[in-house]
């Protein structure tokens, strides 16, 4: 979320006193530190920046205030007073910090969000955490959560395993996601001096003759862990009805394999109770981003060699390692180690 205010200035180089009031009213308010960009309209200079500000929103007066939630979303408001409260509404929906380190109790919040929404579920651990609470993206499901995370306009991280087997359809799609919210998306790479070693003796498709589990251990498990390690939480976009090793999936739990930055890590896992259904009724709805391999007949996606097309009636994971067992399709970053 970036905020930009647009002030006039006069020919005579002063600010024009609206737009002093106004920024007034934010420093006494406190508000004014929110804003990430000033922005002047001069007058009698059509094309100074405030000015092609003005006229693409259409707007005739400063100051004028935009509040930019993601590609295409842009807030405005014409009223300081008003732009104040939304920024002071938006304001008390980040973390509180002195929550932070107190307990929490897994057990007794796991009860209460039996029932609820998943935007519940978001806004509760961003509210909580922030940017230290980090949004696991590769599918449909965590644009699903991109979106929700964005429209509360709370703080949150984003980060995608790259393999370096992705599609070239997955690749772009990464990159739309990143444009289309304005985000940051932290892309975690293998060891090199690991996975050199690993194509030296087995090659590029070892998996097919004996198992995923250590080209996944190199190229995603790895670099998860150490993407882990620097927050206190993390998201993820896992359902239950999605394979039968996520059938009893919480949706908040200490994650039983990974560290955050302090120990203990909070694992969420909002569309818990949510049907492929409801995930692309969302979509819909606010049309989100997806990957393109949708159209083709993809339903999971993965790395392309370990990722095929889904046959009418198939179990929509059946595409991702066919070759193994349905229980033993799960690619490390949801197992405990010793599972
Ligand atoms: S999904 Fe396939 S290519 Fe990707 S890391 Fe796992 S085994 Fe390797």
């Amino acid at each position: 979320m970036k905020i930009t205010m647009v002030k006039k200035r006069l020919a005579d180089g002063e600010p024009c006193e609206k737009c002093q009031q106004a920024e007034h009213l934010l420093r006494e308010r406190g508000l004014w530190d929110t804003i990430d960009y000033v922005v002047w309209a001069e007058e009698g200079d059509p094309e100074s920046p405030g000015m092609l500000l003005a006229a693409e929103h259409k707007v005739k007066i400063a100051p004028f205030f935009l509040i930019h939630i993601k590609k295409g979303e842009t807030l405005l408001f014409r009223s300081a007073l008003r732009f104040a409260k939304e920024v002071e509404k938006l304001k008390a929906n980040q973390p509180n910090k002195e929550l932070l380190d107190t307990a929490i109790d897994v057990d007794a919040l796991s009860t209460e969000f039996a029932e609820a929404s998943p935007q519940q579920v978001v806004k509760w651990i961003l509210g909580r955490f922030g940017e230290t609470c980090a949004i696991a993206f590769s599918g449909a499901e965590d644009v699903v959560l991109i979106d929700m995370a964005a429209r509360f306009g709370l703080d949150f991280s984003v980060f995608c395993l790259d393999t370096g087997r992705l599609h070239p359809e997955t690749y772009q799609f990464i990159d739309k996601v990143r444009k289309h919210y304005d985000i940051e998306i932290r892309l975690m790479s293998p060891d090199a001096q690991a996975l050199e070693a690993f194509v030296l003796e087995k090659g590029l498709f070892s998996f097919y003759e004996d198992g995923h589990k250590e080209c996944c251990g190199i190229r995603k498990v790895a670099p998860l862990r150490r993407a882990l390690s620097s927050y206190r939480a993390w998201i993820t976009g896992q359902r239950r009805d999605q394979s039968p090793t996520r059938a009893e999936v919480e949706k908040l739990q200490w994650d039983p394999a990974f560290e955050g930055v302090d120990g203990p890590l909070l694992k969420c896992n909002p569309l818990a109770q949510w049907t492929s259904a409801q995930v692309w009724q969302y979509i819909q709805q606010y049309e989100v981003p997806y990957n393109p391999l949708h159209e083709k007949g993809f339903i999971s996606i993965g790395c392309e060699p370990c990722t095929r097309t889904v046959r009418p009636n198939e179990h929509e994971r059946a595409g991702r390692w066919w070759w193994e067992e349905s229980t033993k399709r799960e690619c490390g970053l949801h197992v405990a180690e010793d599972e």
